[in-house]
């Protein structure tokens, strides 16, 4: 039978002469030389040497702060899993793929944390877009006859959420989908941020998240300030510490511990195990009553499925091994500390940073897509961050340092810097 091929084709796409808007953004990206021209590792991409195109090239880019990704336990425990579960959970947990192996996990992390509960995402990103949904809206509806006689549903108060103006997209993405008022604060600035709490008042709900590390700044946010806020004004505080659990705080235990906080100062901390525990998958800890109302409400956990059991495996031993890895976490700042002072040395600038992130200022976009070309032919390769992850004219050279980095890496990056500190001028 012959079939009419046109009636199969999208209507739009290629049809006609007139360009969609994702091509005309598309061809203008490539004209204008910023279209990401990201290398093909053919070796671990966690480790500080890696394979591209049969060469070895320093890496300084990756969030394996700790070197989990690749220790020979956490590889061990992952290959007896994959002989025991084979390799997906076939669903997501409500339906088939409830594994003891996700629920050991959830253990592990509430004890390091000593929280009463934890409940995993597959992915960090899935944690935020399905935890700030469920704590704006009940999916239920309004009365619950014979659960619960005076549930009352969340949908009719009013929310707005107070949020840092540089806090990571997966929070941006939440807050859309929650559909509350959203009200943004300038970076860090906690003044300005009780100034504008104090103008919602009339809300019925009010929700303050920010990042504990800024992925792009390497900066940390004003907690104490910050739990003094929502304390002073009946806020609920959200933190995504994605990148100080397992690095800040004692024994890794993140902006809590390293500000002298509390547990019900904060009672709502989310993590990823995507960076210091080196593997993949995001995880809410909090009051027990918040993660099993998240278990019937988060989007995210209900409809997809759960980190494979495999990883999940990895990330228990990955878990204890962290909670005990004092030395990694010193070395580790050492490097990224000993970096700072050799960059601005030679005539860089960096961010406020106080973690292992540490952004090296370049500006314009071209600019710092030169520079990461550059280095990336002395067999160095460090991305750049920039719009729309960054303000325009604020690209930045990403440098990740990790417990696996050596003085000599470092070394030979900031000589290789040197040579090219004219490109500034
Ligand atoms: N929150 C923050 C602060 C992050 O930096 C990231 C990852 N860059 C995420 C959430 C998302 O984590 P994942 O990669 O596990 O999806």
């Amino acid at each position: 039978m012959l079939i009419n091929s046109s009636l199969f084709r999208p209507q739009g796409l290629n049809q006609s002469k007139i360009k969609e808007d994702f091509e005309v953004t598309l061809e203008g990206i490539k004209k204008a030389g910023l279209y990401p021209n990201i290398p093909i590792v053919a070796s671990a991409a966690t480790e500080p040497r890696i394979n591209i195109n049969g060469e070895t090239y320093f890496l300084f880019s990756s969030n394996n702060y700790l070197g989990m990704s690749s220790h020979s336990e956490i590889k061990e425990a992952m290959v007896k899993a994959a002989n025991k579960y084979g390799m997906g959970s076939g669903g997501p947990r409500l339906l088939a793929g409830n594994l003891d192996l996700h629920n050991q996990l959830e253990q592990e992390v509430a004890q390091y944390l000593g929280r009463e509960d934890c409940v995993i995402f597959t992915t960090g990103y899935m944690a935020n877009i399905g935890l700030i949904p469920a704590l704006v809206n009940s999916p239920f509806p309004l009365t619950f006859n014979g659960y619960a006689k005076n549930f009352v549903s969340n949908n009719f108060r009013k929310t707005v959420i107070f949020s840092d103006e540089f806090n990571h997209g997966s929070i941006i993405d939440g807050i859309r989908l929650a559909g509350a008022e959203k009200v943004i604060y300038k970076h860090l600035d906690y003044k300005d941020l009780d100034q504008k709490v104090n103008k919602f008042k009339h809300f019925d709900k009010k929700i303050i998240i920010t990042d504990g590390v800024f992925s792009m700044e390497g900066d940390i946010a004003p907690l104490k300030e910050i739990v003094d806020i929502s304390k002073q004004n009946d806020c609920l505080l959200m933190v995504d510490d994605a990148h100080s659990i397992g690095v800040l705080g004692q024994h890794g235990r993140g902006l809590v511990d390293y500000f002298h906080l509390t547990t019900s100062d904060v009672p709502i901390l989310l993590g990823t195990f995507t960076k210091a525990f080196g593997g993949i998958g995001g995880f809410v800890v909090g009051r027990k009553t918040l993660i099993d109302y998240l278990r019937i409400a988060a989007r995210t956990y209900i409809l997809s499925a759960p980190i494979p059991p495999s990883i999940t495996a990895g990330l228990i031993r990955s878990v204890q091994i962290v909670r005990n890895a004092d030395k990694l976490r010193r070395k580790a700042f050492e490097n990224a500390n000993y970096f700072k002072s050799g960059v601005q040395n030679i005539g860089y600038t960096i961010t406020n940073t106080q973690s292992l992130i540490v952004p090296v200022i370049i500006g314009d976009e071209k600019l710092a897509i030169l520079f990461t070309d550059e280095l990336f032919k002395r067999k160095i390769y460090v991305p750049n961050a920039r719009f729309p992850a960054v303000p325009m004219g604020k690209s930045r050279l990403r440098f990740v340092f990790s417990s696996l980095h050596e003085k000599d890496d470092i070394d030979y990056l900031i000589n290789q810097l040197k040579s090219l500190r004219y490109l500034l001028n």
